[in-house]
């Protein structure tokens, strides 16, 4: 079940703060807080969506095809021209946030 209070749906809210990079009426990104690489940004969509089943799955066509332009948008942002973008899914794999989320990588 989606967790109102997790830590992405408060940066959403404006409760608490995040280094903004790219924002629509579909998603958001910013800037991860304890990055792994040169650059490292995050992308979410503004829906309440567990993880990538859960988006696919229940979010409409339009807010998927909003969210994916708004990765592409970040990606222009950003000025890079190659990266990686992961999206862990379930706990095993290192999420920790339970809002889905894509990483945007680079070096
Ligand atoms: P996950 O491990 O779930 O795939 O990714 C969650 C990411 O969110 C982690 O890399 C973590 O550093 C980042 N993160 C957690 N809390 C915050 C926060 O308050 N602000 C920002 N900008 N990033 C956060």
């Amino acid at each position: 079940m989606y967790d109102k209070n997790n830590v992405f749906a408060k940066i959403i809210r404006g409760e608490i703060p995040a280094d903004k990079i790219y924002e629509d009426d579909y998603a958001l990104a910013f800037y991860n807080i304890a990055p792994e690489s040169k650059i490292h940004a995050l992308v979410i969509p503004k829906g309440e969506f567990i993880n990538i089943y859960d988006f696919t799955e229940n979010a409409s066509t339009e807010l998927q095809t909003g969210f994916w332009n708004a990765v592409n948008q970040t990606v222009y942002k950003l000025g890079v021209t190659e990266f990686r973008t992961v999206a862990n899914t379930g706990k095993s794999s290192g999420q920790t946030v339970f809002h889905f989320h894509v990483h945007i990588m680079a070096n």
